[in-house]
């Protein structure tokens, strides 16, 4: 199996494009854990990777097509402007992203913008299918590419190439009274159902997931996959790690030492409470801001002594309802800042912008308390770095029980971040918690972090799984 190739495919390829000056095309790494992923997959694995490039005017297609497979190993899918947005913008984010996350009052479903999510997937199929070689694997990554599994199965077949396929889904899975909301839940189902893997973040995911096939489609449900036709889909979870290492050693740097000892020169005496999140309706930053009002509000005692730190990492911003949310975030810290803050003191610091890794490491080091208010996240890994950067301070974890870490994190605070109240009294909590109960608490967290790495269930055990399925290998 060590010869058969192993093929990644995301909606966008881990590589950015730009142009130069002299309009030579340069390509850059993306960051992020599918990047990582492949790096972690081993020298016996040779693997290539289809994505869409972004735009790219179509007479340098076959330029780019060989400058990316030579230095990159990725395999571009040209998709033309309309089309990308309407799967893209349309589809995937304005249909799949609020309903997988229980948001079904954002759904805005339009056949258009489903027939372009068809189209895209087939585009993919039939590239990946014309290059593929039988026995194959191939790993296909989050809920842009759905139907990717069946079409592939599809164009295959036809080419008389039998392939193994796993999925993975990033996002939630919702329980199945949500997910029938979707005109075309059947489609998006029997989709996914032509894969041998099906990958989760979290086990309650997976549970949805498997009782979903049953209630809709009166599948077979036992409790490692389904029945599907001829075929028995595995499924299980495989939750996402850090690469803690890492980490630690950027903390050693002496610039993230620097900034470190500066934010503590600034005010020795302030607690410090971070949140990182995307600006995104599912991380609940406006849950988190009205929470925060009402604690100054009942603990006016905490004011000067306690501040906020907000990371809102700009997000699909051709997105209306993205761009509403940013504004109304502003607006909100705004009131707050101007209701208890003056010229020496703003309760809330909003940094609306991407930070540095050194500056988001320091930070973490240097907060008492992480907030984390998603109403829905499939896994949320901002709550494994703040644990990773906590060995001194020991400071607490408040993590909303609708992020999916929350399902594996022992020693966090739980909390509902619809409860504005029970969030604003979790926070009092963290922040006049005793040393010895910190200590207890960060050292189940941190032993689960440092054993649940990026290179535990998700790197390595899903794609060995699926690597250990054999083509012929499909029964319970
Ligand atoms: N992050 C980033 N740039 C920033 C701030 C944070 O890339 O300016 C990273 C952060 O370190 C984390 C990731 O973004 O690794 C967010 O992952 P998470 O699972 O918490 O949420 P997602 O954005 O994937 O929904």
């Amino acid at each position: 199996p060590s010869t058969k190739r192993l093929t990644l495919v995301s909606n966008r390829l881990p590589v950015t494009i730009n142009r130069s000056k002299n309009g030579q095309f340069q390509y850059h790494k993306s960051s992020g854990g599918l990047v990582t992923c492949m790096s972690g997959l081993g020298p016996d694995q040779s693997s290539n990777w289809y994505g869409w490039p972004g735009s790219v005017e179509s007479h340098h297609n076959c330029k780019v097509r060989a400058e990316l497979m030579q230095d990159h190993g990725a395999v571009p899918v040209f998709l033309e402007q309309e089309l990308a947005s309407r799967h893209y913008n349309g589809f995937s984010n304005s249909v799949l992203w609020p309903l997988l996350h229980y948001q079904d009052s954002l759904i805005a479903f339009k056949d258009c913008d489903w027939q372009a999510y068809q189209k895209v997937n087939r585009q993919f199929a039939v590239e990946i299918a014309f290059n593929a070689a039988d026995g194959d694997t191939v790993w296909i990554h989050d809920y842009h590419l759905m139907l990717l599994p069946q079409m592939l199965r599809e164009e295959t077949e036809k080419r008389g190439k039998r392939l193994v396929i796993g999925f993975f889904l990033h996002t939630p899975f919702p329980s199945g009274d949500m997910f029938r909301i979707l005109p075309v839940w059947r489609e998006i189902l029997e989709g996914v159902l032509h894969s041998d893997l099906i990958g989760f973040h979290a086990p309650s995911y997976d549970t949805n997931f498997k009782r979903t096939c049953s209630d809709l489609l009166k599948l077979v449900e036992l409790p490692t996959g389904v029945q599907f036709q001829d075929r028995f889909v595995r499924t299980s979870d495989f939750p996402v790690g850090l690469d803690p290492e890492k980490i630690l050693d950027c903390l050693q740097k002496d610039e993230v030492k620097r900034r470190i000892s500066a934010l503590k020169e600034q005010n020795p005496n302030m607690k410090y409470i971070i949140g990182v999140d995307r600006v995104d309706y599912v991380k609940g930053i406006p849950q988190k801001v009205d929470a925060l009002d009402l604690f100054f509000e009942e603990h006016p005692e905490m004011l000067r002594k306690v501040t906020i730190i907000q990371v809102a990492v700009p997000s699909r911003e051709d997105n209306p309802e993205y761009r509403d949310l940013a504004t109304r975030i502003h607006q909100r810290v705004d009131e707050i800042n101007t209701k208890y803050g003056d010229q020496s003191y703003q309760p809330i610091n909003l940094i609306h912008q991407s930070v540095p890794i050194e500056d988001l490491l320091a930070l973490y080091a240097s907060s008492d308390v992480c907030l984390i208010t998603s109403i829905r996240d499939g896994m949320n890994l901002v709550s494994f770095e703040y644990v990773a950067c906590q060995s001194e301070r020991r400071g607490v974890l408040l993590l909303s029980e609708f992020a999916g870490a929350s399902e594996r994190l022992a020693g966090s605070l739980l909390f509902n971040p619809w409860d504005k109240e029970g969030t604003a009294a979790a926070l009092h909590r963290a922040l006049t918690m005793d040393m010895d109960e910190r200590t207890v608490n960060h050292r189940k967290a941190e032993e689960f972090v440092m054993k649940n790495t990026r290179y535990g269930a998700y790197d390595f055990k899903y794609p060995s799984r699926l690597r250990k399925l054999t083509c012929k290998n499909r029964s319970a």
